[in-house]
């Protein structure tokens, strides 16, 4: 027997047994289809939340790869943003008998019933980036320091804007925007983005003019870029009659990108009218092109293929008995247990460091912004 998790599942019976040897990864001969081949440690199930955004390709490809680097096979589905899909995806890798989970959930608050499921077939479930709510049968969490990539953004507004060093007072105009509420970091990142912006706005140097300032006001459902565009387009011609907008706080560069339209819809952008400071996130290639063109200001990179490794090495360490390396073990309370943590650090990216920190480390190809 390797581990305990073995141990409980001979109890449970011969065919848990069976499910578990193969889960294990000790061929159980003409066993199950993810015994088979030479995959020393059987198969790792990845479910990520879609593919219509350049980050969680590349997450679900990185994670793959390191994990059959370490003898692993996979198995990676997205759920395109549809949430029963993807419990529904995770049932099935449960079915198929994988050995652990990773799961970058679409809805946080929609996993308990199916993790409750791979609780009871002793699967260990790695939360991915989001942390997924109200459920104790998450073992462990992989994510940046979700906090921090908000005060990046709200620290890029007020020094861009002069206000930090006081060499402006304003007043200047700020909208906001927020990611998607069933996703759990877009708190984080609104908070931290807050920590910096509300002192300004209550010294009225920052003016919402709209007067969405509220997270469940600014909230823009499962990231897309067209919900937010929409509701620029709504905030400008409401709340933006002669005057101009100066900074626009974006949580993710598909958002960005909605915004930039609608600013460019009502011509901004043009000589006399400027582009407001826009904000975003991931790093995505059309972001960065967009920073070089002068449109988007800043992104937030975070290396995904380090937080694939991350993710992986949790998984080995589990499936060998080993305690995953954790770094926080206080910020993710998930309403039903403190989950610990490995937190990886953002980093602001605008045009004066993209070469630096995303085409010298590789991660974007230098080719791939022409
Ligand atoms: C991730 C961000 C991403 C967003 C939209 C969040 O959970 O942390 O990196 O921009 O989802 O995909």
């Amino acid at each position: 027997m390797r581990n305990r998790r073995a141990a409980l599942a001979a109890i449970a019976g011969a065919a848990s047994l069976a499910l578990t040897l193969s889960a294990c990864g000790q061929n159980s001969e003409g066993g199950s289809k993810e015994s088979e081949g030479d995959a020393k440690g059987g198969t790792i199930g990845i479910a990520m939340p879609t593919k219509s955004s350049e980050r969680w390709i590349a997450d679900g490809n990185n994670v793959k790869k390191d994990l059959e680097s370490k003898g692993y096979k996979t198995q990676l589905v997205y759920g395109e943003d549809d949430p029963d899909q993807q419990v529904s995806q995770i049932e099935n890798l449960i079915t198929q008998g994988v050995k652990a989970l990773i799961v970058a959930a679409i809805d946080n608050k929609s996993m308990n019933n199916v993790l409750q499921q791979a609780k009871d077939a002793n699967i260990p479930v790695i939360s991915y980036d989001r942390l997924i709510l109200g459920t104790p049968n998450v073992d462990y969490y992989a994510s940046f320091d979700n906090e921090k990539v908000g005060e990046l953004q709200g620290t890029y507004i007020v020094e861009k804007l002069g206000l930090k060093d006081g060499s402006k007072k304003g007043p200047f105009n700020i909208e906001l925007f927020a990611g998607s509420n069933d996703d759990n970091n877009t708190r984080y990142f609104f908070q931290g983005a807050m920590n910096v912006l509300q002192p300004y706005i209550d010294k009225k140097q920052l003016v919402v003019r709209s007067g969405q300032t509220k997270l469940n006001q600014v909230t823009t459902l499962r990231w897309d870029g067209g919900t937010a565009q929409k509701r620029m387009d709504d905030i400008l011609t409401s709340a933006y009659k002669r005057e101009r907008v100066d900074a626009v706080l974006s949580p993710y560069d598909g958002i960005s990108i909605g915004i930039l339209s609608a600013l460019k819809s009502d011509d901004y952008g043009s000589k006399s009218k400027p582009l407001p400071i826009v904000t975003g996130q991931d790093a995505e290639v059309a972001s960065v092109k967009s920073i070089i063109a002068d449109q988007q200001s800043m992104t937030v990179y975070k290396d995904t293929r380090e937080l694939a490794k991350v993710a992986s090495n949790m998984v080995d360490a589990l499936l060998n008995d080993k305690k995953p390396e954790v770094n926080d073990t206080k910020t993710y309370d998930n309403g039903s247990k403190v989950v610990p943590a490995y937190l990886l650090e953002p980093v602001a990216v605008d045009k004066s460091n993209y070469q630096k920190t995303v085409v010298d480390s590789g991660y974007i190809k230098e080719s791939d912004l022409k």
